[in-house]
Order: structure tokens, then C-alpha cells, then sequence
């Protein structure tokens, strides 16, 4: 692979600290769009070919939207290979405090480092009946007051269950007219819709205030479990019914083979021409 000839432009000595920091920069790229291969690339014939710690930033990535994510794919490739020792984000913004939540973003994303709340919402899609855009907003907002790594989880509807956000500490999930909240993938309380994020940061601070335990109102879990039951799509494939129905079949299985080891004729009526011919005898 061609790679650009490049020049140490910064090795820089800290006197008490272990040794250099290298930062690789890169010149005579057509287009920024560039650089994020060839710094990828750099870094990975560098980090070989020197013991020394490596610096990783992506320059001149551009905006906070475009800038954060060239340098999500350039540094996260490296990180994830476990190339790079600091981190720097360059972005076309006067607020510097972005390009830090930039980097930690990409150091929590990899689980290299764990600094505050991590939110999962899911991407949302037709079965979306709230303005999930805006929930997400303040529950991000809210969560900027927290400073323990827990997970909080925003699902669009309940469709599907609540098993894929089952990692996470705590978890809404909304409908028309009602939500609930959920910790641990078990429900919590069914609430009002538009109460949702209140009442998620309430239950979210009684945890802080219980020392690190979900508190659980038997009569509150009971409402959300039957709210839950009401709003899953029977027909939808959720996690718990595909294990259902594979011990189902495993449990029939066990059976038939049983009947077969005792010598046992075993039917099977789907291969019967007179499958699905059943009748009730009158009079
Ligand atoms: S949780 Fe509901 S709204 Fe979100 S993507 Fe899944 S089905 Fe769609």
C-alpha cells in the first residue's frame, strides 16, 4: 500500500514521565476526507516500528458532526487495535470542552475508559408512537448531572420486550399514552408518557439514594408487568419466545425419543394424508 513519506513533527520529553509521545502528522493528502486511511495506516507501520507511546489525532477533521466522526473511524480503528496512548480531537469549534466529550465518547464506546453515564436509544422506526427525539435530548441532558458510569437505555415501544436492554441499569420505553421503566430488563413502574423522564431520574436518584440498590414497589412492578403483556406484539419474535419455543421443541424431542426407546410406534401426524381432516361426530 502506498504510504505518504511522513515526519516526526512533535517528539516531545516530559521529564518526569516515561519517554516520548509521538505525534505522526500527515501532509500533501488530496482532500481531508483522506486522512483518516492514511493515518490509520501510518500509525499501525509506526506503532511497529518504534517502542515509544503514540499520540492519535485526526487534523482538520471539520465540524463537530463530521470532525467527531472522521475521528471516531480513524482513532477508534487504531484504539480498538490497541494502538495509541493519548488522544487528541480537533474540531471547527470555540468550545474545546466538544472535542473532549468527542474523545471520551470514543474511549467509553471501546470500554478503554469509564467516565460518566453511557445512553443506548434504539434507532426508532414506524412503531414509534412519542417524540422519542426530544426524550433522548433531555435524558442525555439530565444525565451530564452523573458522574458514575451506569447505562441508561431509551427504547420507542415495547414491542419487541425490553430483553435487548437488559445490560442496562435503568431503561424507558414509551407508548402513546403511557411508558414504563425498567432496570435490569425487569419493569419498574408504568407511567404517563409524558412522565417518563421525570420519573426515570427519580427512580434513578432513590438507586443513588439506597446505596447502589433498585428499589421495587410490588404493586408498581405488577401494573408495568401488565402493561408490558398489553403492548408486546404476540406475533413479534422477541428473545424470551424464541427460548420458549426451543425448549418447546427440545422437550418434544425428548419425548418422541423417549417413546422410541420403549419401543414405541411414534405418529407422525404431519406426515398423515388425513392431517388437518378432524371432525366431530353429532348426534
Ligand atoms: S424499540 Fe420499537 S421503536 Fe425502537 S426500533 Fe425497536 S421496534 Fe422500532
Amino acid at each position: 500500500m502506498f504510504l505518504p513519506s511522513f515526519e516526526m513533527t512533535s517528539t516531545s520529553r516530559h521529564s518526569a514521565c516515561i519517554s516520548f509521545i509521538n505525534t505522526l502528522k500527515l501532509s500533501g493528502m488530496p482532500g481531508s476526507g483522506m486522512f483518516s486511511p492514511f493515518t490509520i495506516a501510518s500509525n499501525r507501520r509506526l506503532s511497529e516500528r518504534i517502542p515509544y507511546p503514540l499520540h492519535l489525532g485526526i487534523t482538520e477533521a471539520g465540524t463537530k458532526y463530521t470532525g467527531s466522526l472522521k475521528s471516531a473511524v480513524g482513532l477508534g480503528t487504531l484504539l480498538a487495535d490497541g494502538i495509541g496512548d493519548t488522544v487528541r480531537i480537533s474540531l471547527s469549534t470555540f468550545h474545546a470542552e466538544e472535542e473532549v466529550k468527542v474523545a471520551w465518547e470514543i474511549l467509553k464506546a471501546l470500554k478503554l475508559r469509564e467516565k460518566g453515564p453511557v445512553l443506548i436509544a434504539c434507532p426508532t422506526c414506524g412503531r414509534l408512537q412519542f417524540d422519542m427525539d426530544s426524550v433522548v435530548a433531555e435524558v442525555e441532558r439530565r444525565l451530564e448531572a452523573y458522574e458514575d458510569p451506569i447505562e441508561v437505555s431509551v427504547l420507542g415501544c415495547a414491542v419487541n420486550g425490553i430483553g435487548e436492554a437488559r445490560h442496562a441499569d435503568f431503561g424507558i420505553t414509551g407508548a402513546k399514552d403511557a411508558g414504563m421503566i425498567f432496570s435490569k430488563g425487569e419493569p419498574l413502574k408504568k407511567v404517563p408518557t409524558d412522565q417518563l423522564v421525570d420519573e426515570l431520574f427519580k427512580e434513578i436518584d432513590r438507586y443513588y439514594a439506597s446505596g447502589k440498590t433498585v428499589v421495587r414497589d410490588q404493586r408498581e412492578v405488577a401494573e408495568a408487568t401488565q402493561w408490558l403483556s398489553e403492548n408486546e406484539d404476540l406475533s413479534a419474535m422477541t428473545p424470551e419466545r424464541l427460548a420458549a419455543l426451543e425448549k418447546e421443541k427440545a422437550e418434544a424431542e425428548a419425548q418422541a425419543a423417549a417413546a422410541q426407546a420403549e419401543g414405541g410406534r411414534v405418529v407422525d401426524e404431519s406426515s398423515s394424508p388425513t392431517a388437518g381432516r378432524r371432525f366431530t361426530r353429532t348426534g
